[in-house]
């Protein structure tokens, strides 16, 4: 596997291979790579000639100067998980090789840009699309993969990739999750044991609501989901609702022409968790 530090480096790489006819496939991660992030890698080397993955924890989309802080990094064993993936190139910049120049430019992302994680977290989704954009200049890929895990952040890169005219096709894969159910998340890492077991209750909770479509009086259902997840005092619940799956409008039935989707936030102790679930097409 190739590492480049330099986007120049990587740009001549990307170019020498796209001269040869070959197309890129880009994941972009900030690293401590579990098997969410490399399904994403075997996705697109299925559909690509080569995957070029990034590490790079974004200071621009955090919020909370802790939780950047305390963003965990493991460099060793994600280097060892992408060659094991078959990853062809990893791009590892430091934070000023991205952002030498001065930010400028807020995006609008009109109403999905304002409600759930735009609203508990001001400026996070600027963050995301701002590196995103970069990220799509230097490396130019022809597929790029992100996992609907984050589906809010989904649906806005997607968009933005539409209104930037990048030509990119950007592909949603889903969910990748651990026995019980727990979405993978690299912020998983820093759950106690016990934090651990009671993150349980999140999927749980997900997979009530799916199981309860059409059977069970929308309002109980989601009362109920939201009280087995608040009934635990290691969990403050920002947010569990039942949205259109386009729109992210919330919804008060089990019908919408888009389907359906539950998102939550929610912390278990200091760690802040985000999950989804499709509940109908
Ligand atoms: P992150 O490193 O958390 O920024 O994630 C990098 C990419 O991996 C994003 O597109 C995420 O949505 C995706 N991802 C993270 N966790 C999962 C998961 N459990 N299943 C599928 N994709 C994931």
């Amino acid at each position: 596997m190739y590492i480049f530090k330099h986007k120049l480096d990587l740009q001549s790489f990307i170019l020498a291979q796209k001269q040869a006819g070959k197309t890129v496939g880009f994941v972009p991660t900030m690293g401590a790579l579990h098997q969410g992030h490399t399904a994403l890698v075997k996705r697109s080397n299925t559909e690509n000639s080569l995957t070029v993955v990034s590490i790079f924890v974004n200071p621009t989309q955090f919020n909370n100067a802790g939780d950047l802080a305390k963003y965990p990094r493991t460099i060793d064993t994600d280097i060892e998980k992408l060659i094991e993936a078959d990853c062809t190139a990893l791009f590892l910049p430091e934070v000023d090789e991205m952002y030498e120049e001065v930010i400028s430019g807020e995006f609008d992302f009109g109403y999905i840009g304002t409600v759930y994680e735009g609203e508990y977290r001001p400026g996070h989704f600027n963050g995301v699309a701002t590196i995103v954009k970069k990220f799509f200049e230097i490396i130019t890929p022809t597929n790029a993969y992100f996992g609907k895990k984050d589906y809010q952040q989904w649906l806005i890169v997607t968009d933005v990739a539409k209104k930037l005219n990048t030509g990119i096709n950007v592909v949603g894969c889903p969910t990748i999750r651990e026995e019980d159910g727990l979405a993978m998340s690299s912020r998983n890492l820093r759950l106690s044991r016990e934090e651990r077991a009671v993150a349980g209750k999140i999927p749980k909770a997900l997979f009530y609501l799916k199981d309860a479509v059409g059977k069970t009086n929308f309002n109980e259902a989601v009362d109920n989901a939201r009280k087995s997840l608040i009934s635990d005092d290691l969990i403050e619940l920002e947010y569990l609702d039942i949205v259109d799956s386009k729109t992210l409008l919330p919804l008060n039935s089990w019908d919408s022409v888009n389907g359906i989707t539950a998102i939550t936030a929610l912390k278990v102790g200091e760690i802040r968790l985000i999950d989804n679930l499709q509940l109908t097409e």
